[in-house]
């Protein structure tokens, strides 16, 4: 069972903030800012790209949702709302989950830079991807 599983299943503790049929919503152990919040089904799918549409939009829903309270009660700024998908998208457990990170200002420890790289070529790109 994946540690997530585990936390559903109660046989880790955690800090829940929000639980219905299908959802839990934790406390990150990590904090990376106040209120960093982990969204994930109770059902264990991998990832964003292996869940089934009803789970993602459960999840994504509930995020919202939290997202919204978050920021309100908390007084910040703004919010980061992401899901990492695979290890190169620096997925380290393997339970989709959606981190819900409020903002406070731009110091936060937390980086999301989207740096130039190799020059595409974009009607290349755009053949590949259109319909
Ligand atoms: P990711 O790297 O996107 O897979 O995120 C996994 C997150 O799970 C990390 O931010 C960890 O801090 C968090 N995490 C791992 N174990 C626990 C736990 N037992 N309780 C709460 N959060 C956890
Ligand atoms: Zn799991």
């Amino acid at each position: 069972m994946c540690i997530f599983c585990k936390i559903i299943a109660h046989e880790i503790p955690s800090s829940t903030i929000y639980e219905d049929d299908k959802v839990l919503a934790i406390l990150d152990i990590s904090q990376v800012t106040k209120g960093h919040t982990l969204v994930m089904p109770k059902k264990h799918v991998r990832n964003i790209l292996e869940a089934d549409d009803e789970t993602a939009e459960a999840c994504i829903r509930t995020a919202r949702m939290l997202a919204k309270r978050i920021v309100s009660r908390t007084g910040a700024a703004g919010v980061n709302i992401l899901t990492n998908c695979g290890e190169a998208a620096g997925q380290s457990v393997e339970h989709l989950h959606f981190h819900i990170i409020p903002r406070y200002s731009s110091e936060d420890a937390i980086t999301i830079a989207f740096n130039p790289s190799e020059k595409q070529d974009l009607d290349a790109v755009c053949a590949l991807l259109a319909e």
